[in-house]
């Protein structure tokens, strides 16, 4: 028995050693390659779809200058959405009065319009604010946003009518907290109605718009949102990430008592609340994102019985690969019992059979702890540690014990296939990271991540050093 030697064999043949560099060269090549991204429509397009072209007509419309509550050009762009609802056949109200939110309060105006459906179980509401702060025409925050609303109620008039009613809710004083949501919330006579809310915001002029929050429970939002938009940008780690943040925008409001989501994009956060922030700086496949959100779930949800009950939460995220994986947060537990006996069992026989798996293993360690205490307390970012360990684990499990009897090539393919969950998943993060985070935060998230990168694809490494 020559149990050695035939680990050896496997590190040795520079055949091997080129074929795991190939492939660790073609998964980083794919970790780092965008999402796709569609191409704004043209103004031409179909009338059943949204045109981000056909929405940039209301962009440049509402974002000519700063519009803030009390200033004269907010009344304009109240006045301008109000004549849209009504060109587009709908007959909107305006919802004046005092809103508060935590230590908030103020005037606000909201203007509201409702698209009746054939057979209504509860309504679905899509929200946007008209109102900007004083620094900037906020052309992505939020006069996009309001277009498409609009490009989306005549997108959804020229197509068959939908079961439930669709309530468009464009709220006022958002930048000066919440005012016009809460307004709602408190005083409406539909308020208590939505069956889920859209809220659509930006903080940025472009980049991937994405579905960066949720009310809880959330699993069937994600699984709607999956057959809407199966190519849709969301992650449950955002979703963790940003629930601990102090930021608020109206979902935080309509949260209190309504199921929903929260859709924006946050790329040039330099440019956000400043002149930049025009129609001439804004991304319109941004825009586009946004819309194809707005209309597929629009449909979606509104074919839907919204009066059933809902239990369960999700684990979330897109990969280059394949439509939105989605399961439930019932799993991760599972999957960390999963990692730690793959783990564990081949640290058993690195034990026996080499001093230096052993220390792999050793290391490993950590992660593998980790993830009990990451299932307990942030389930959603689960799955940026439980899957590349099932990748790492089986590498090294397959390094350690595989037979010479078991083909060479078969071993080969488990070492290129292993690493792939951490480039796939992790690596896509690391921008929008930086992105959110700015470069200081953004930078420390990105250094951690790197090296767990750096730990995950270690037993391939070890072959081809
Ligand atoms: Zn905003």
């Amino acid at each position: 028995m020559e149990p050695r030697k035939e680990k050896v064999s496997v590190t040795a043949t520079p055949a091997v050693r080129w074929a795991l560099a190939g492939g660790l060269a073609v998964w980083t090549a794919l970790g780092f390659t965008p999402l796709s991204r569609p191409l704004p429509l043209p103004a031409s397009a179909p009338d059943s779809e949204f045109s981000a072209e056909r929405a940039m007509v209301t962009v440049r419309a509402i974002a000519q200058r700063p519009h803030p509550v009390g200033s004269a050009d907010h009344d304009r762009v109240r006045d301008y959405v109000l004549g849209e609802f009504t060109r587009l056949g709908l007959t909107p109200t305006t919802q004046a009065g005092i809103g508060t939110f935590g230590r908030y309060s103020g005037k606000a105006e909201n203007i509201l319009a409702r698209l009746p459906g054939t057979a209504n179980t509860r309504p679905l509401m899509l929200a946007a604010h008209y109102d900007s702060t004083k620094r900037g025409p906020g052309a992505g925050d939020d006069a996009h946003a309001v277009a498409v609303l609009l490009e989306t109620l005549r997108a959804l008039r020229q197509s068959a009518p939908l079961r439930n009613d669709c309530i468009f809710l464009v709220t006022d004083g958002e930048e000066d907290g919440m005012l016009g949501a809460a307004l709602f919330m408190r005083e409406h006579r539909w308020h208590g109605e939505p069956g889920v809310v859209l809220n659509f915001e930006a903080r940025g002029t472009g980049g991937a718009a994405t579905m960066f929050e949720t009310s809880t429970p959330n699993a069937w939002m994600i699984r709607a949102l999956r057959r809407a938009v199966p190519a849709a940008n969301a992650t449950s780690f955002a979703y963790e990430v940003y629930r601990r943040m102090p930021n608020n925008t109206d979902l935080s409001v309509f949260k209190q008592g309504l199921a929903g989501m929260n859709f924006a994009f946050i790329e040039h956060p330099e440019w956000y609340h400043r002149p930049q922030d025009d129609p001439a700086h804004l991304d319109l496949r941004s825009v586009q994102e946004q819309g194809n959100y707005a209309l597929a779930l629009a449909r979606e949800f509104g074919a839907q019985d919204l009066n059933q009950p809902h239990s369960g939460n999700a684990v979330y995220f897109p990969t280059l690969l394949t439509p939105l994986i989605v399961y439930s947060t019932a799993w991760v537990r599972l999957l960390a019992w999963l990692t730690l006996f793959v783990i564990a069992a081949a640290a058993q026989s690195g034990w026996v059979r080499s001093v230096r798996g052993f220390w792999f293993a050793f290391v490993l360690a950590i992660p593998v702890i980790l993830q009990f205490v990451v299932a307990s307390t942030a389930p959603g970012v689960s799955y940026l540690l439980e899957w590349p360990l099932v990748g790492v684990g089986i590498a090294f499990a397959v390094w350690m014990t595989a037979p010479p009897v078991i083909g060479f090539g078969w071993r080969l393919a488990v070492l290129l296939l292993a690493p792939a969950p951490s480039f796939l998943l992790i690596a896509p993060m690391l921008h929008s990271l930086i992105v959110a985070l700015g470069p200081r935060e953004g930078g420390i998230v990105v250094a951690v991540a790197a090296l767990w990168l750096l730990i995950t694809v270690s037993p391939q490494l070890k072959l081809v050093v």
